[in-house]
Order: C-alpha cells, then structure tokens, then sequence
C-alpha cells in the first residue's frame, strides 16, 4: 500500500511511519519541522525511518514541505492509496499564545489535504484528532457523543477538522475517519510533555515539578496502541464516517503519575507544586468501547508498565534526548 503520513517526523506521525514501513508499506512522509519543540528528535525519528525502511526493503521517501502548500500536497496525494494525517500545530498552551497559526496549519492545512484527497480518489484519510474536542466534562468517561465544547483554540481547531472530515465523506463520498486521542506518550515524545519532565528530573535525583494541584486526571495512552489502531483503519472500512476514541480507559491523576515516576527512579524524592497553566482540561478519560467493538481496539498496557517502558528508553537515549528535554 503506498501510504502517506503528514507530520511524520512528529511523535506520532513517527511512530506510525515506522510501523508501516515494518509491515513493507511503500510510506511518504511529509513534515516542515514546525518550529514547535527541538528538530533533533524529528532527525533522529527520520534516521531511524531510513533503517527500519532498508531492513524491511521498503520503498521510504521523506519531503520537506507544507501542508499549507496546495502544490505539494496535490503531487503527493495524488501518489497515495491512504492518507494518515498527523501534521498539525499541537499543544493546547501554544494555541492560546498563537490562534491565527494553530487555525492555519490545523484547519486550512487540513481542507487542502481533503480537496487533494478527493481529487486523487485516495482509498481513505485516517485524521488525528484529540480528546480536547470535549472540553468541560458532563459525563465520565468520555463516549463519542458526548457533547464538544472545547476550552481551547486548539480544541476548536480539532473539532472543526472532524466537521470538515465528516462532509467531505457525505458530499464527496470520501472515507475519512477520525481518531481523538488521549494524551499520547512513549519513546520520542515531545520533550514538554508531563511525562518527560518527569522522568528527567527524576534520573537526575530532581523533585518533579507538578502545576496546579495535581488533582487534574488524564487518560495516557502508550504510543504503540496509537498504532495499532490506524494499522487496523488502514484495511477496514467498518468505521468510514465515524470518530473513534483512541484511549487507554483508565485515568490518573498528575499527582499520581509523578509518584509512579518517583517511585521507579527516586523513590522518596519530594513533589513539588507550582501555580496551574491555562486552559488546561481538568480530567480526561476514554470510553473505548466503541473503538473495541467496530475495530477490536484494546489497549495494551498500564500506565505503570508504559512508563517503565517510558524510562528504559529514556535511558537508552539519554545522550541526546535529555537535553532537548532540558531545554524545553
Ligand atoms: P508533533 O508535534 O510531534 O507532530 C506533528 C508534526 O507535524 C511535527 O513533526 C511538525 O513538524 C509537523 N507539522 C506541523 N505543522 C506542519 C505543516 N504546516 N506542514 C507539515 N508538517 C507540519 O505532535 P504529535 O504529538 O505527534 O501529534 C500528532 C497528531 O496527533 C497531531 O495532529 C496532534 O494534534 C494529535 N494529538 C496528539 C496528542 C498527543 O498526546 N501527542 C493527543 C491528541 C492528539
């Protein structure tokens, strides 16, 4: 299948190029190294793309370019069976500081791969989304049809993305389907995320610092299961139209997450508490029992086992992963 994943040198995106590449997919990946957080995580996921695509004799292309970009986007979509779209603007901070941006990349970026899209007649689009379409919670745990109020421009950015998605199914017959996930973590995860200031602080015999009360509950979800999930969508059109959940179903608090932190590298280690950051989500938490029964989604793991994972890696890749997260 040739594949497209935009924003692959991402996280995410990452992730999935790599898997597909494993599994002998012919994968283009398209990335501008959005100035968000440090470019060396991004080369080192592309070097990284470039070994597992010789191991597995897999056609790997990476094109430095814009989803913004009509030219570009219609050229390579034009090439693909499937688009999974990662590329966005992520981090609900950056999108009150920068609005305009976030709008730009999330909303606009996103049309121009849905008209490309359905000009191509592409098999289907698989679309990030986020748990920050919900905003405040009525009902715990999330189901899909739980109403969307996001508290974010970022949120809104994510909502609209899915709206736009959804008629370019019904009008245009294209099948997309989206994905809302729940904070995602795992081995190169953006260095500013709870979980990795965690961990480096810990290695480092650091007390973590929490912000707010560490009451805030959230659902993580360990990179792989992300995976699994868009590895399924790429064969089964049981979910065309639809948004799906993608979550590990079980929620903890901040508080919690920096013990079981402490507690795997600096057990006693005092947490420190500084004042909250806006615009945060209060609690998170995952029904996935819609993705459990229209694509057999199951996540694999606890949070005390995906951050023990977490921390193997991070010790593996201190060299030069440490001090991005430093930095950030
Ligand atoms: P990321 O920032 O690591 O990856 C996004 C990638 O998109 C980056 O490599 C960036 O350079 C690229 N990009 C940004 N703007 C672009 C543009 N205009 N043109 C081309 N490429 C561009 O983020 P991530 O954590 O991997 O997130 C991937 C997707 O999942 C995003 O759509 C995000 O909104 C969504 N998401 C992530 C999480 C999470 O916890 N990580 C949770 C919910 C949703």
């Amino acid at each position: 299948m040739r594949i497209l994943v935009t924003g692959g040198a991402g996280f995410i995106g990452g992730h999935l190029a790599e898997s597909f590449l494993a599994d002998g997919h012919e994968v283009t990946v398209l990335d501008n190294f959005e100035p968000f957080y440090a470019e060396g995580i991004k080369r080192h996921t592309l070097s990284v793309h470039r070994e597992v695509a010789e191991e597995a004799d897999a056609e790997y292309r990476f094109i430095e370019g814009d989803v913004r970009d009509v030219e570009t986007v219609q050229k390579i979509v034009a090439d693909a069976d499937v688009v999974v779209h990662q590329a966005a603007q992520a981090g609900v901070r950056e999108s009150v500081k920068n609005p305009r941006k976030v709008t730009d990349i999330n909303v606009d970026g996103t049309v121009n791969l849905l008209e490309a899209a359905k000009e191509a007649n592409v098999k289907r689009v698989i679309l990030a989304s986020s748990s920050s379409v919900y905003g405040k919670p009525h009902s715990l745990p999330y189901e899909e049809d739980h109403p969307t109020e996001p508290v974010s421009p970022y949120g809104v950015t994510k909502l609209t993305q899915e709206h736009m998605a959804r008629v370019y199914t019904e009008l245009h017959g294209l099948p997309t389907v989206c994905l809302r996930y729940f904070t995602v973590y795992g081995p190169r995860m953006r260095p500013n995320m709870a979980i990795s200031n965690f961990v480096s602080r810990c290695v480092n015999g650091e007390q973590p610092v929490i912000y707010g009360d560490g009451q805030q509950t959230r659902d993580f979800t360990y990179v792989d299961d992300v995976v699994d999930a868009n590895r399924t969508l790429l064969e089964s059109d049981a979910v065309d139209g639809e948004v799906l959940n993608i979550g590990s179903s079980d929620n903890i608090s901040i508080q919690m997450l920096a013990e079981t932190v402490r507690d795997q590298l600096a057990p006693g280690l005092e947490i420190v508490y500084e004042s909250a950051r806006e615009a945060d989500a209060e609690h998170t938490h995952a029904s996935v029992q819609k993705a459990g029964e229209l694509i057999g989604y199951e996540p694999s793991r606890t949070i005390a086992e995906g951050v023990g994972e977490f921390i193997e890696w991070y010790q593996a890749n201190r060299e030069w992963y440490e001090p991005l997260v430093r930095a950030s």
